[in-house]
């Protein structure tokens, strides 16, 4: 009982899979590809550890407390800022 036609199905998928991580992802290393595919690198965001004036992470509708940011990839900081900075409606 062969079911043969799985095989390439499954190539096919994986084929798309990884032109959409790649055309998606251009430029970051395999490692931070699967986390990449929804956000960007540090690197990418202009990510600093510290406030720009006013503007930091803890007051951002991106932030994910304690220390994760919806968009910018690995640990952040709550005093960190980047280019992706969007401040909350009550931000203070
Ligand atoms: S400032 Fe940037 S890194 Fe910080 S929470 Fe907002 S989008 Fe994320």
């Amino acid at each position: 009982m062969g079911h043969e036609d799985g095989v390439p199905r499954r190539t096919l998928l994986g084929t798309v899979a990884l032109a959409f991580a790649t055309a998606v992802a251009p430029g970051l290393g395999r490692r931070a590809r699967a986390e990449a595919q929804a956000k960007v690198s540090k690197a990418v965001a202009k990510y600093q550890d510290h406030p720009n004036g006013e503007q930091r992470c803890a007051i951002c509708i991106n932030f994910e407390p304690p220390n994760r940011c919806r968009f910018v990839a690995g640990d952040i900081s709550s005093k960190g800022w980047c280019q992706l900075f969007a401040a909350r409606e009550n931000a203070q």
